[in-house]
């Protein structure tokens, strides 16, 4: 009987395009997204929607339900489909007509079109109901590093939204707009950054003998942690450690009395991250101790390792496939090193993520990228076509 979601959300392709410009124009940094969130709730009640807001500071939920769940004799399922909102801080170096007007922030990983996609799902499930249960839209501030996900945990999202799966999409640039990719399975890594701050004993240049050299024990260090990946982490896992800052002393002829290392760890399941952890702190400790000084090791886990649920990812892979051809969809899709906060909700309810190809852009955080607005319909309509396809309306 319903046509083609993709085809009803096409028919919208103006008005999404000028609210996702809109948003672009306006970038709002993590868990500062006031006017975004502001559009998100004007929207959603202009069609209907149960608004909820300042979940988790500045994230929005909205609340659709269909079939049984709308005459209110229950719940029935229900799914959660996320975005999110936020923009980087860095200088747009586009000059188009829907650049960033706030100097020093920009869309550049492309959330203002998450968010319109979200937005165009919301308008379509509000519109059709074609589906028995409830929907739950999250709007997640902050996924830039601001810890905006776990601020919608921890303000109770999925015990005053509760979810029998979720499902969050990405752009992707170099994937062809209208094409989709995801896999089983760990999708994205688990991100941590670290400091060692290494203490010992300065004194002149010239005087070496009179101090334990801690410039020299940081080198030791960074040489050493080199053999946590290839020595501790087996074979067939995956995972980075690089040392990106080595700061010392300010002087030609002074041996600093400190260094401060730091950098960044990436993994695919909490294990590893915890066993990479446990060796850097080992070999830190003791190859500092070894020359005479001390070592500390600060180790933060920024997001944990995006894993995708086997049978929710096949159930989106086949909603995408309904929608745009099985050759279009890369169900095998390379897992990548970069982070997402969407995995602490994975970790918390099955679901799964996918990437929507953005085309031939620049890549996401580069002061060139922009969103390819006609992916919006295609990410609308997948978020849309999960909903229908896993609750779909009885009779
Ligand atoms: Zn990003
Ligand atoms: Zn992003």
């Amino acid at each position: 009987m319903s046509s083609s979601p993709i085809e009803t959300i096409a028919a919208w392709q103006e008005e999404f395009t000028a609210i996702r410009r809109d948003i672009h124009a306006h970038p709002e940094l993590g868990l500062e997204e006031h006017r975004t969130a502001a559009l998100v709730a004007a929207k959603l009640r202009e069609w209907g929607v149960e608004v909820h807001e300042g979940v988790g500071r500045t994230g929005v939920v909205g609340v659709i339900r269909g079939g049984r769940a709308a005459e209110g004799r229950n719940d029935g399922p229900r799914i959660g489909l996320r975005a999110d909102m936020d923009a980087l801080p860095m200088q747009e170096a586009n000059g188009f007509a829907h650049a960033s007007t706030h100097p020093g922030r920009m869309h550049a990983c492309g959330h203002d079109g998450h968010t319109t996609m979200l937005l165009a799902a919301a308008k379509y499930l509000a519109r059709t109901r074609n589906f028995d249960g409830t929907v739950h839209l999250i709007f997640q501030p902050g996924e830039e590093g601001a810890g905006g996900a776990l601020a919608m945990l921890e303000d109770g999202l999925f015990a005053r939204f509760p979810c029998d799966a979720v499902f969050g999409i990405h752009n992707r640039p170099g994937l062809p707009v209208g094409e989709f990719g995801l896999r089983p399975g760990p999708m994205m890594a688990g991100v941590a950054f670290f400091d060692i701050q290494v203490t010992g004993k300065g004194g002149h240049g010239a005087r070496p003998e009179a101090t334990n050299d801690p410039v020299v024990m940081g080198a030791a260090i960074v040489q050493a942690l080199q053999s946590v990946v290839a020595r501790n982490v087996p074979a067939i896992e995956r995972a980075v450690l690089s040392v990106t800052r080595f700061d010392a002393g300010q002087a030609y002829n002074v041996i600093p009395n400190e260094v401060r290392l730091g950098g960044t760890v990436r993994a695919f399941s909490n294990e590893i991250m915890a066993l990479v952890e446990n060796r850097m702190r080992a070999i830190s400790e003791g190859v500092a101790a070894g020359l005479g000084g001390s070592a500390v090791l600060d180790f933060r886990v920024i997001t944990t390792p995006l894993v995708n649920d086997a049978m929710e990812a096949a159930a989106l892979g086949d909603a995408a496939a309904a929608l745009v051809g099985e050759g279009h969809v890369h169900r095998d899709f390379p897992a990548v090193m970069g982070g997402e906060d969407f995995a602490f909700m994975l970790e918390r309810c099955p679901g799964a993520y996918i990437v929507t190809g953005n085309g031939d852009s620049a890549e996401v955080h580069h002061p060139r990228f922009d969103f390819d607005d006609r992916a919006i319909p295609y990410g609308a309509g997948v978020l849309a076509a999960v909903v229908e396809r896993k609750m779909p309306r009885a009779g």
